[in-house]
């Protein structure tokens, strides 16, 4: 779909709310140049009443609070070391398990417009920092190409990122219209990555994404654009024949892309806080995630028992190995230390903690950029 098949879509939109200091941003200007309707001027997007039934608000605001923030992680897991850019906020892809789903009562879809401050503060963390390579991305409170079209954010975070050597972004996605960068100089200091999941799960669970072949044909496309890819299967969900479906789509990764051009793969099983877990019942009562048994960890959050997690883990590592090879960097997120041991026992590296983890993928980049002559 190109851009201009995507301005139908603007009727989405019921009402456009701006901040009255957020009017004079480029990104502002030029996302209120694609709409005809009157924009209402509020002083703070908090005054943005909710809308009713299935309207839809799109509210442009100044970004307030950090702007590279690093990754929560949760209480006695290892973390990975990830940081996260918020500059927009809300997502139309709808997964029944999204951490969005906690905002029911969020008054609309925002986008911070101060993309200025968050360039600057970027570039001023990567030189007092020169020896840390950052991973940063967009795709953690939306997917990194939703509303591209009206923002063309990714495009200039691609080209904001090849020329600086301190990190490595990350556009996360469910989508397949990423023609907005294929033709960029991204310098392979960006990654496009997909999160899969068995065609059953994305089928219930993820009904408004694009279909996981259609993920993968993308990818290709990336690859073909010289990106790396990275994949991650997150939340693998337990059910009956869970092993088979996930197998299927591993398989069908290694049918469409080359696994030397794969940076990252991680796994994640279904966890989620307690409400969380209420409010899926209540919305999507035909999900398939929230039956099966889960029970709650340290922090507080419910996840399937020990002994399942890693034999899930297992079975994906080593149907992974099986067709993409040894070579796959494959992380868990958000696992124990010991769950991380079982699983890479007599197969791989385990990190120690959360700073050994942030090695690992410094040594993987380093590694895989040089083997790419991009170091
Ligand atoms: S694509 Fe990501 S941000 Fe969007 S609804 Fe799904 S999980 Fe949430």
């Amino acid at each position: 779909m190109d851009n201009l098949d995507n301005l139908d879509s603007l009727e989405r939109f019921h009402n456009i709310y701006v901040e009255e200091e957020a009017r004079g941003y480029p990104l502002a200007m030029r996302v209120l140049e694609k709409f005809e309707a009157e924009a209402h001027i509020i002083s703070d997007f908090r005054e943005v009443p909710k809308p009713d039934g299935n309207e839809k608000n799109l509210i442009l605001a100044r970004h307030r609070g950090d702007i590279l923030k690093r990754c929560p992680g949760t209480k006695a897991h290892i973390r990975c070391g990830y940081h996260v850019i918020n500059q927009v906020v809300g997502c139309d892809v709808n997964c029944t398990y999204c951490i969005l789903n906690y905002y029911v009562n969020a008054p609309g879809i925002v986008i911070n417009v101060n993309l200025e401050d968050t360039l600057s503060h970027i570039d001023r963390t990567l030189k007092e920092h020169r020896k840390y390579i950052y991973r940063v991305g967009t795709g953690e409170l939306t997917d990194s190409f939703y509303l591209d079209y009206l923002t063309g954010l990714a495009k200039t975070f691609v080209e904001f990122f090849a020329d600086r050597d301190g990190a490595i972004f990350e556009l996360k996605t469910k989508k397949v219209e990423i023609d907005s960068v294929l033709d960029l100089k991204h310098n392979g200091r960006t990654i496009i990555s997909w999160s899969l999941n068995s065609g059953e799960m994305a089928g219930s669970e993820e009904a408004e994404a694009a279909p996981v072949a259609e993920r993968l044909l993308a990818a290709r496309r990336a690859q073909e654009s010289g990106y790396w890819l990275g994949f991650h299967f997150d939340p693998i969900v337990h059910y009956n024949g869970w092993e088979e479906d996930y197998e299927e789509t591993v398989r069908a990764i290694f049918d469409f892309v080359d696994p030397k051009k794969i940076l990252w793969i991680s796994l994640g099983t279904f966890r989620s806080p307690p409400s969380l877990f209420e409010i899926i019942k209540g919305r999507y009562p035909k999900s398939k995630i929230v039956t099966g048994e889960s029970f709650p960890g340290d922090d507080g959050k419910l996840r399937y028992l020990k002994p399942l997690r890693v034999e899930m883990y297992k079975k994906l590592l080593s149907t992974l190995k099986k067709y993409g090879g040894d070579d796959l960097f494959v992380y868990l997120c958000m696992e124990r230390k010991d769950v991380w041991g079982k699983v890479f026992d007599g197969v791989g590296e385990a990190p120690k903690n959360s700073v050994d983890l942030d090695r690992m993928f410094h040594k993987n980049l380093k590694r895989r950029w040089k083997i790419d002559g991009q170091s």
